[in-house]
C-alpha cells in the first residue's frame, strides 16, 4: 500500500513534469474509482489551465490550477506512470491525462480504492476538510499537539493514526516513531508531555524522511515506462520483530493488539 513516503516521492517526481503546464486532454476509462470521478469538473478545472503547484496533505495530492484542485489518492494499489501515448499500457489503467505530445500520465489502480476528485476554489472538500496535521506541516508542533490531545484518553498510537488528528501515519510508521521517541504505545495521548511530543515529531519526520530517501531508485523507475514502482522498505527497529532483541537494549520486542492491529514495542525503552 502506498504510504506517505511513496506519495511524497510521487509528488516530487510529478512536479517538474506538470508545473506551469496545462493538461490538454483527459480520458476516463471508467466513471468511478472508490468514488465517482467528477468528469465535468475535472475537464472544466484542469483542461487548458496550468498546474501552478502540486501539494500534499497526508496521502492526498492536490494539483492546483486557478480553478481549484484535482484531488488524487492512490488507495491500496494505485500508481501513476509516465507514458508517451494515450494507449493504455497496462491492465487497470483507468484515467489518462495528456500534458504534451510526449507526456501522458496514466493512473493505474487494480483494486480501485483510490480516488480522483475535484476541489473547488474554496478549497473545501469532504475528503480533506477534516484531515488532521500532516507530519511535515509547520503547524504540527509540540504545542499544537499537546493542545489537540489535551482531553484525549485514547492510546497515543491510536491518536497519531487517527487521520482527523494526524494524517498519513500508518501502522509501521506509528510503531517505529514511538519506539525511537521512547513512548509506550498504550500511554494516554492526553498524558504525553510537551517534551515527548517534541521528540515524537522529530522521530516521525526522521523515519519518514529515511524512507523517502530510500526511494531514490523508485524515482528513476517512475520515468521508465517499463519500470515498476515498488513500495519502500523502511529500516525496521521493532515492527514485525516480536521476540527479537531490541536494537537499543537487547530485551525481546513485545507485541500487543490495538484496535485490531499489531503494535510492536520495547517494554524497557518505552516505559509506562
Ligand atoms: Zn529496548
Amino acid at each position: 500500500m502506498p504510504e506517505l513516503p511513496e506519495v511524497e516521492t510521487l509528488r516530487r517526481a510529478l512536479l517538474p513534469i506538470v508545473k506551469n503546464k496545462a493538461c490538454s486532454e483527459v480520458i476516463l476509462f471508467r466513471k468511478a474509482l472508490r468514488f465517482p470521478i467528477p468528469r465535468e469538473s475535472l475537464v472544466k478545472g484542469l483542461i487548458n489551465h496550468k498546474v501552478a503547484d502540486i501539494t500534499r496533505k497526508g496521502k492526498y495530492l492536490l494539483f492546483q490550477t486557478t480553478e481549484g484542485s484535482m484531488l488524487l489518492h492512490l488507495g491500496m494499489s494505485g500508481r501513476i506512470v509516465l507514458q508517451q501515448t494515450f494507449e493504455p499500457r497496462e491492465k487497470h489503467t483507468h484515467v489518462i491525462f495528456k500534458f504534451s505530445t510526449k507526456t501522458y500520465l496514466h493512473y493505474i489502480d487494480p483494486r480501485r480504492f483510490g480516488s480522483i476528485s475535484w476541489v473547488p476554489k474554496s478549497g473545501r472538500h469532504p475528503l480533506i476538510d477534516n484531515l488532521g496535521y500532516d507530519p511535515f506541516s509547520l503547524d504540527m508542533t509540540a504545542k499544537t499537539m499537546k493542545v489537540l490531545a489535551r482531553k484525549s484518553r485514547a492510546p497515543i498510537k491510536s491518536f497519531i493514526m487517527n487521520s482527523q488528528k494526524v494524517t498519513g501515519v500508518g501502522n509501521i510508521y506509528a510503531c517505529e516513531s514511538l519506539f525511537h521517541a521512547g513512548i509506550r504505545p498504550t500511554k494516554q495521548a492526553g498524558k504525553i508531555t510537551l517534551l515527548q511530543w517534541e521528540k515524537w515529531i522529530e522521530c516521525v519526520q526522521d523515519v519518514l524522511n529515511k524512507s523517502i530517501a530510500s526511494g531514490g531508485t523508485t524515482l528513476r523507475d517512475f520515468f521508465n515506462p517499463n519500470g515498476s514502482q515498488g513500495y519502500y522498505s523502511v529500516s525496521l527497529s521493532v515492527y514485525s520483530k516480536e521476540g527479537q532483541p531490541c536494537p537499543k537494549c537487547s530485551h525481546p520486542i513485545s507485541r500487543l493488539f490495538q484496535t485490531g492491529r499489531s503494535t510492536y514495542f520495547c517494554k524497557y525503552c518505552q516505559p509506562l
